[in-house]
């Protein structure tokens, strides 16, 4: 049997990953391979380690993607800072950090795991007091909780973790590239993210970066980390160190990477947050003008996530349907928790943009009211015009 000639419709990717890819990343993939220990590829190794410290906020010099997708830096960070017999704390407020549990349980740590309901930020009071008593080696916490579409603010967290002697593993794979997230000054010593959201590329890596403390914990281990794959010390020595072969790297992912990190800083981190918001403000306008309305309060919404209650009467999968097929717009449903309740609109990267906005509110309007739910034609759509003023 041959299969039939690759031929995927277009789609708008509104969903909560991937997000489409910027025209000018996928342009680069196309560009012919290198060996992944040609000079030329390692200059461009080097350029994009560069552009990655500085999209992130750091200086870190510990600071790569690694050759999988974001679940993959996740697993990475706890499995490198943590050994048996040691105490971790995570929080969970979603299905992220759901899985941040489960993983740092498989390291033969002590988990003492923090629940916040699903759709709420934690109140940090709440968590510097555990840390206190506690003092585990690491806290673990998602900063855009992309199940139910809440931030939460970390502030003053890495303060008290400095102070504690606590390592601050945090989960930026929605945040970077989004929303404002700047390593050095949050204090944060392991952050892992992923290509496919905010950064504009296709999945495949997981930007990485350790602070000189996650660094000397790094070295201080007494045991083998038990992943060969995702052990950071090995695959530094390729991308920081000597250079010496530990896979070969996904050179074509590489050239997307550094491409979509082009694109971030041409546009500067200031100016594209400020369209985050400013894309995010318009849809939500539309969507509570078409009776959409948010799970997470107004003080903890990521713009870059908006996770919506889907109104009651109104059917999930058959109506995600039907933004698919008949308007060619993927937008996700719930997770975990919100199976079935939820919708959820990415803006995130490339995608968070005007056009993004009416198309998505159109294709909804119409959905909602072949649902049965009374829809202004032109409601949703209108609101958003007027937000943009
Ligand atoms: C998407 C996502 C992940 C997982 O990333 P993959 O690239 O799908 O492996 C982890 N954490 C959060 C918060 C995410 O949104």
């Amino acid at each position: 049997m041959i299969a039939s000639q690759l031929t995927p419709n277009v789609r708008l990717l509104l969903g909560p990953g991937p997000s489409d890819a910027h025209p000018r990343v996928l342009t680069a993939m196309t560009t012919p391979l290198l060996g992944h220990l040609d000079p030329q590829f390692l200059e461009i190794m080097n350029e994009t380690q560069v552009m990655l410290r500085e999209v992130y906020g750091t200086a870190n010099r510990l600071t790569f993607p690694i050759s999988a997708t974001g679940m993959a830096g996740m697993e990475a960070c706890f499995v490198n800072l943590l050994e048996p017999g040691d105490s971790v704390v995570v929080c969970a407020k979603g299905f992220f950090g759901n899985r941040m549990i489960d993983i740092a349980e498989r390291t033969g740590a002590r988990v003492i795991a923090l629940q916040q309901k699903w759709g709420e930020a934690f109140d940090l009071n709440r968590i510097f007091e555990v840390l206190k008593r506690e003092r585990p080696k690491a806290l673990g916490i998602v900063s855009a909780e992309t199940s139910t579409g809440v931030s939460q603010s970390l502030e003053g967290l890495g303060d008290l973790c400095r102070e504690l002697g606590t390592l601050l593993i945090v989960d930026c794979v929605t945040s970077l590239g989004c929303t404002p997230l700047k390593l050095d000054e949050l204090g944060i010593d392991a952050a892992f993210s992923c290509s496919q959201k905010g950064l504009g590329c296709p999945p495949g890596l997981s930007p990485m970066s350790f602070s000189d403390r996650a660094v000397a914990a790094l070295k201080a281990r007494k045991t083998k980390v038990q992943s060969w794959y995702l052990d950071m010390t090995a695959i530094e020595s390729y991308w920081g160190g000597d250079r010496s072969y530990h896979h070969t790297a996904p050179i074509s992912m590489i050239y997307a990477l550094r491409e979509g990190l082009r694109i971030v800083l041409e546009e500067g981190l200031a100016a594209r947050w400020e369209r985050h918001r400013r894309n995010h403000l318009a849809l939500k306008a539309g969507l509570e003008a078409i009776g959409l309305n948010y799970i997470a309060a107004p003080e903890c919404r990521l713009p870059q996530l908006n996770a919506v209650h889907i109104p009651a009467g109104v059917e999930d999968i058959p109506n995600r349907k039907r933004m698919l097929t008949d308007f060619g717009i993927e937008i996700g449903g719930g997770l975990g928790d919100f199976k079935g309740k939820a919708w959820r609109i990415g803006l995130m990267g490339y995608n968070s943009k005007p056009s993004s906005v009416f198309q998505v509110l159109a294709a909804l309007e119409m959905v909602l009211r072949g649902a049965g739910v009374k829809v202004e034609p032109g409601s949703g759509i209108g609101a958003a015009e007027l937000a943009y003023g």
